[in-house]
Parts: C-alpha cells; structure tokens; sequence
C-alpha cells in the first residue's frame, strides 16, 4: 500500500525513481578517554586527515564542478587547520578530555559565535562547520564519511545533507533530493534547482518510511512525497511527467527567440550570473545577455581580495559567454550579510543599513579601483569578440554616490588610456531614496535596474531574509506598482533604459505588470527565462498596461496580483 508524507516545496519538478537513502556514520560510543598525550596525537592526526581529505575534495570539485563549487571545500579545508579551533580542542584534550568531546565542544563553541551574528550568511558558515565536525568525528572513530551514492537513477533520500556529502553523489544519478530537515535555502535545495530536479525539504521521517530501492514519488510543487505509489497513484504521476516533457519541448522551441510581447514589443530577457555554473545555463535558457553579474562570489570565502588579473579573467569569460548582448557587471556588493574577511569594519547593530553596496567602495577605494581595472582590463581584452560590457553600482542612495563613482571610474581609465566611448554605466534602485530620486540619477547614468528583493525589503522595512515577515513584501502591492511606474517614466524621460534585476522579474503576474509600465530588460534566475518569455508572448503591451492600471487600482498586493493574473480581457 502507497504511504504519503508531506514536508516544503524546494525546487519545483515531478519525479518517481527508486529511493537511495544516504544514512550519517553511526554515532561511536564514546569510549575511556587515554592520557592527555595519546588523545592530542589522536585529535592531531584526525584534523590533519580531515584537512587532506577536504583538499582533495576540492580538487576533484574543481575539476568536475569548476571553482565556485570547490571554494566551498578549500574553506572547509581552511575550517579543519583554523589555530584557534585546535587550541580549543587541545585546551581541553589537556585537561582530560576524549579527543572526540573536545572535537565537538571546540567546533560547538565556534558554532555559537558564527550564530550569534544573526547573519544568513554566518548561519551558513556554521552549516559549513558542522561538516567538518562531523568528518573530524567520523575520522576519531575509524568510519567512512564520504557517503555510498547510487549507480542508478534515484530520489536521493537523508535526513541532512552536507555539502560535502551531496558533492560526492554524481549528478547524473539525481534524480529528486528529499531531506527530513533543512529549508528552501539549504544546500540540498540550492543544488536541487541548479540540477533542474525536484525537491522536498522538512519530510520529518522519510527516512525511517522509505526502504532502499522502494520506488518514490516526489512532487516538487506542493512538497507530497508517496512510497510504493499503487497503480492509479503512478498513472497519475505519469500524466504530469508527460506533461512537464511537453512544456519543455514547447519552452525548448522559443529558445533561439527573442524576448517579445504578442505584438512585436520587444522586451530583453538576460540572466542574472552569481557564479561561473550560472553561465551554461543561461546559454541553455536562451538568455540574451545578463543584466546582473553579482560579482561579490570572488571576493567571498577567501583571507585576501583576489587580484585584477584574476578578476579580469572571469569578467573576460563572462563577456565572451554573451557575444552580441550587453553584460551588465555590478561592482562589488558585500558588508552586510556577507562581510569580507579581510576587510575592517566597525560592528554594525543593523547590517543592511550598514556600510555595504556602493557605500563600502567608496569607503575602501583601493578594492573598489581594483575591480574597475579588471573591468576595464576584461572590456579592452575581449573587445568586440564578446558581450558590451555595461557597470552598475548597487545600493544607490544619493546621487552624489553615483557621481563620486564614476570619478573613480574616470580616473581609472586614464591611469590605463582606456576609451570609455560606449561604455554604459548605471545604477540600481534599491532604496526607496533612490526609487524617489530616479529623474536626478537617470539625468546622469545611461540606465537604472530595480532591484525588488532590497527595495521591497526596505520599503516595507520587512528583512528579506526573516520568513516571519515575507508576507509584508509583494511586488505587485499597488503602492510598489505606482512607484516603478513613476522610477519608469523618469528614465525614459532622460533617455536612459530600465530594467529590473530582483526576484520579482521572474514572476509571470509581476513580469506582465513590469512590461505594462514601459520596462526595457527583465533579468533573472537562468531556470525562469523559458516560462517568463513564454507567458510574455501570450499578451500585448496594451494588455499588459491595462492590466497594471487594474492592478494599480486595487486595494492590496493580493487582489492586483488576481488582476495581472487574469489574463487579456
Ligand atoms: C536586489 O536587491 O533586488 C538585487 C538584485 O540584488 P541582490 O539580490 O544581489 O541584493
Ligand atoms: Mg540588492
């Protein structure tokens, strides 16, 4: 008989394979601790293990995966030789601890720190930490931690997923990945929608319910899970996999097209890129250009700030990736959730009102100068054998900061003698200063990008990051509606483009109102251009800018979100 189990919609997608359940190492009973002595050659010689182990780690992600994914290892690597975690774990190995228990006190004490910033980003690291603990522990008690992946097609089953452990399961093998905890967010989930394949989070026991090779349904969309599905179940299932191939095959056909409304307005539909996977992707999804390089992965998870030639060498990439289209690259935009290392900053109580974004590259004009000389190296070397280079400075709040930006740009270039003819520069609305200053920047830039996921965040003071609030912020909210329509009409009125670069891009209703209020360029997740380009050929530009005067004349987010969701009348 089929048992049914629900837990949170991950990543969307419909899948029925055998179940491959990934169990953790047995937790060892600890046993007599030896002498002080005995015990620090043991924690001694389990961190160094760990710490080659991960190195290697990296080294075979880097070569299956590309850098980005390895960083995360050779972090972890830096985690297992961090000092002042073994004079932890030592400190108390000397007062007569088991080398296990100081393993896990030293890396515990390490993890409330990270937790207690209330960072997403340190919450990660903390994620991060425990990984390693676990394979330090696993080393101290002679176990495997590297996990036994399937041959075979399979719903990748546990209760956590590491990142360590989902990087040692080939990709080809993964068929829907399924966990008893975790959120949207985690690693398990991330990766499930890079892959293209469902996923289900927060199944509390799906791993006690699911035998090894019992077949399992997973349906991405509305978090169900079913073991053993009987006959009615799997025709069922069987439907909605046919269903799913033939809107590939529909979306697969618009690919080579551009991005149009029903009557010939022409709408751009680039990728957002945050790091180099993104960029087969978006070749796969018919991107036209991106108009958002979140650039601050090659400054994160590192001691020291890459150099220009490293930095060029991406940006290169990325521009020849694009040939024909216009790249927009966001100079760096970190502090905040993401502080860098080896960058000083005062603690700040309120990190997203802190020095981030624009702020913090004028406030440190030497990384911010390095990064417009990579820029503007990668521009000269590609020349017109890759994309248009265009650069935008995020977190926007005064006009000044713009022009203070681009005295540094200025200034960059003629210490190299390079031509700025043709090189578009912009900024984004994130604040709601900037939002109401948009005819002073537009006067001064060649295009603004909204980014909805900060401006909606700090116009309904609702942080993006806190599930408790996320309901406050919806970007068809008629009031957000009447205020792009205004930052929309103050670009054009100064020539200048606008796009919108934030979440709401890649949402069908909030995409028909963005087109109905005049906006030139949507950027997005890579996975979401097919179904955006798709929903946009289905309606005129007329539809749609009655469909936002509808919208804007609603009382709240939900009823103009029914309006722009109905459809042409
Ligand atoms: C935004 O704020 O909408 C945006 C695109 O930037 P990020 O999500 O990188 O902050
Ligand atoms: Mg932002």
């Amino acid at each position: 008989m089929s048992r049914h189990l629900t837990g949170r919609a991950a990543a969307p997608g419909v899948a029925l394979a055998p179940a491959a359940v990934i169990r953790p190492p047995a937790a060892s009973e600890a046993g007599e601790a030896g002498t002080p002595a005995e015990e620090r050659a043991r924690l001694d010689d389990a961190l160094e293990r760990a710490a080659d182990q991960l190195e290697q780690l990296a080294e075979h992600v880097n070569q299956e995966l590309g850098d980005d994914e390895a960083g995360i290892f050779e972090a972890h690597a830096a985690f297992a030789q961090d000092p002042e975690l073994a004079d932890r774990a030592r400190k108390a190995v000397a007062e007569g601890d088991a080398a296990a228990a100081a393993v896990a006190s030293a890396f515990d004490s390490f993890r409330a720190l990270l937790e207690a910033s209330e960072s997403d980003y340190l919450a990660a690291r903390a994620e991060d930490l425990d990984d390693v603990r676990d394979r330090v522990l696993a080393l101290l008690a002679g176990e495997a931690f590297e996990v036994e992946a399937p041959r075979e097609l399979s719903v990748i089953v546990a209760h956590e997923l590491s990142p360590s452990q989902t990087a040692t399961i080939p990709r080809a093998v993964i068929a829907a990945l399924v966990t008893e905890t975790g959120s949207p967010t985690s690693h398990a989930a991330i990766l499930a929608r890079s892959l293209g394949v469902p996923a289900v989070v927060g199944a509390t026991g799906i791993v006690d319910l699911a035998t090894d090779g019992a077949d399992l349904a997973v349906d991405g969309h509305q978090g169900l899970l079913i073991v053993d599905p009987d006959d009615e179940e799997r025709a069922h299932i069987q439907q909605r996999l046919d269903k799913d191939a033939r809107r590939r095959e529909e979306l697969q056909a618009l690919r080579e097209l551009p991005g149009t409304t029903a009557d010939g307005h022409r709408i751009e539909l680039a990728a957002n890129i945050g790091a180099e996977p993104d960029l087969a992707d978006a070749v796969d999804a018919g991107a036209e250009g991106s108009g958002l390089v979140r650039t601050e992965f090659l400054y994160l998870d590192r001691t020291a700030a890459p150099d220009v030639d490293e930095q060029a060498e991406f940006i290169s990439q990325v521009l020849r990736t694009f040939p024909g289209h216009r790249v927009v690259v966001r100079t760096l935009d970190v502090g905040a959730d993401k502080p860098l290392p080896f960058v000083d900053r005062e603690e700040e109580p309120n990190p997203a009102l802190g020095l981030r974004g624009i702020r913090l590259s004028l406030a440190r004009p030497g990384l911010f100068r390095d990064q417009l000389r990579a820029l503007l190296a990668a521009r000269a070397d590609v020349g017109d054998q890759g994309g248009r280079l265009a650069i935008m400075f995020p977190l926007v709040s005064l006009p000044a900061e713009l022009t203070e930006a681009r005295r540094h740009l200025v200034e960059v270039a003629a210490e190299h003698d390079h031509d700025l003819g043709g090189l578009e520069v912009g900024v984004m609305v994130e604040t709601p200063a900037a939002a109401l200053a948009a005819d002073r920047l537009a006067s001064h830039c060649d295009f603004l990008s909204i980014g909805t996921n900060d401006l909606l965040q700090y116009l309904f003071a609702a942080d993006r990051l806190l599930h408790s609030v996320s309901e406050l912020a919806d970007a068809c909210d008629p009031i957000v509606l009447r205020l792009l329509d205004d930052v929309a009409a103050a670009a054009h009125a100064h020539d200048a483009w606008v796009g919108v670069c934030g979440e709401a891009a890649s949402d069908p209703a909030t995409a028909v109102a963005l087109i109905g209020l005049g906006i030139d360029e949507l950027s997005m997740t890579p996975a979401a251009i097919p179904e955006i380009k798709a929903a946009l050929r289905d309606v005129t530009r007329a539809d749609c800018r009655h469909a936002l005067d509808t919208a804007m004349a609603q009382p709240d987010a939900s009823e103009a979100r029914d309006a722009l969701s109905a459809g042409p009348t």
